[in-house]
């Protein structure tokens, strides 16, 4: 039978962040059995988001020792007895969590989620339980805590995908680049011929390049302060790119445009860009904030910034689309990909920092 709850204790690996700044350990801990809602999956991979390194930076010593990822991908091993639609065996991405109770859930806008909050950063189930307690440890992040070799997710924050793509390639679809091309397609819903600013070309940043190529945006500026990355968004769809630390912003947009752009995607969550971006944008203009601001602030001419959370996907939906963009060649997100071994996380996490890797993708297990 592989549909029980069961009152079993497992034995998993997970890299833990005990120390602000890091490094993670990989260590042995022990995980309770599931819930009647809960999926046990076996990872076999999982992206690292920035998300991660600002916990691994902002960790107190007074915090509890934290299983952080939320960019995980694997297969089901055990189903609970409420659990319907997926089976042991079965491929899955994990994304965000969602209650799945409240008004904004039941209408089909769990990015809005009334305890968002509490589902992704509380550490913990929303009734307050925690599976990793007896090593004194905390997980579920993202209801998933995907650095380690096992997670616990609902059918909520998990999607079925197909076979015939390789899972470890599929990880980060759950959240920085659903982020990047939903902030496009489904919260701006940029029309053809909008003139976009993409702020950061990190791993959001270059799916957002990419949507707006996808939805005929022109032009589709990118900046970023690494000619490395700007001359991968000119590859990915961007038909203009701005270096800010060589060049006026204000100034090459206006020569660009000769006015200012309908949209910024801002990335970077530095103020003087938040400043730069609203200054940019012409009238009844829309800045996306993608860096954890929440709600609308109006300001002159119809111009708005906005608060954008996990692009307005619902995982379920968004992510077998990207996929299906991905197989036609249109989101190539590969390109911004690169793997790293479980053990590796540390180096991993270093050079995302460093901007030397766009996506790092742990490898965690083979795909079987
Ligand atoms: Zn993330
Ligand atoms: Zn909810």
């Amino acid at each position: 039978m592989d549909h029980d709850s069961d009152m079993k204790v497992y034995e998993i690996r997970a890299a833990v962040l005990r120390q602000r700044g890091g490094p993670l350990k990989i260590e042995s801990l022990q995980m309770e059995g599931l819930r009647e809602d809960e999926v046990l999956v076996r990872l076999v991979a999982s992206g690292i988001c920035h998300t991660d390194i600002d916990f691994v930076d902002a960790w107190a010593e007074s915090d509890e020792a934290l299983v952080l990822g939320h960019e995980g991908a694997g297969v089901v091993e055990r189903v609970g007895k409420s659990v319907k639609r997926v089976k042991r065996g079965d491929p899955v991405v994990l994304s965000y969590q969602s209650c799945g109770h409240c008004r904004r859930c039941q209408s089909g806008n769990p990015a809005h989620c009334q305890h968002f909050y509490e589902a992704n950063f509380g550490f913990q189930r929303l009734d307050g339980s925690n599976a990793l307690h007896r090593s004194g440890v905390r997980g579920h992040f993202f209801g998933q805590s995907s650095f380690a070799t096992h997670s616990l997710a609902t059918e909520r924050n998990l999607v079925k995908v197909s076979k015939n793509l390789p899972l470890e390639l599929l990880a980060p679809l759950g959240c920085g680049l659903q982020t990047g091309a939903g902030t496009v397609m489904n919260s701006l819903k940029v029309a053809k011929g909008a003139s976009l600013a993409v702020f950061g070309t990190g791993a959001v940043g270059l799916a957002a390049v990419m949507a707006a190529r996808l939805v005929g945006a022109e032009p589709i500026i990118g900046v970023d302060i690494r000619p490395k990355r700007l001359k991968l968004a000119l590859k990915l769809g961007a038909t203009h790119t701005i270096d800010n630390r060589r060049q006026d912003v204000m100034a090459v947009i206006a020569q660009i445009t000769g006015r200012g752009v309908d949209y910024v995607v801002e990335t970077t969550a530095h103020p003087e860009m938040h400043r730069l971006a609203v200054e940019v944008l012409n009238p009844r203009g829309v800045v996306a904030l993608l860096t954890g601001e929440s709600g609308t602030d109006s300001l002159p001419e119809g111009r708005k910034t906005v608060g954008i959370i996990q692009g307005d996907a619902v995982p379920q939906q968004f992510i077998p689309k990207l996929i299906k963009l991905y197989r036609a060649g249109k989101f190539p997100f590969d390109r911004l990909v690169k793997f790293y071994a479980f053990m590796d996380i540390n180096r991993a996490m270093a050079d995302a920092r460093r901007g030397g890797t766009i996506k790092p993708v742990l490898r965690i297990r083979k795909d079987p």
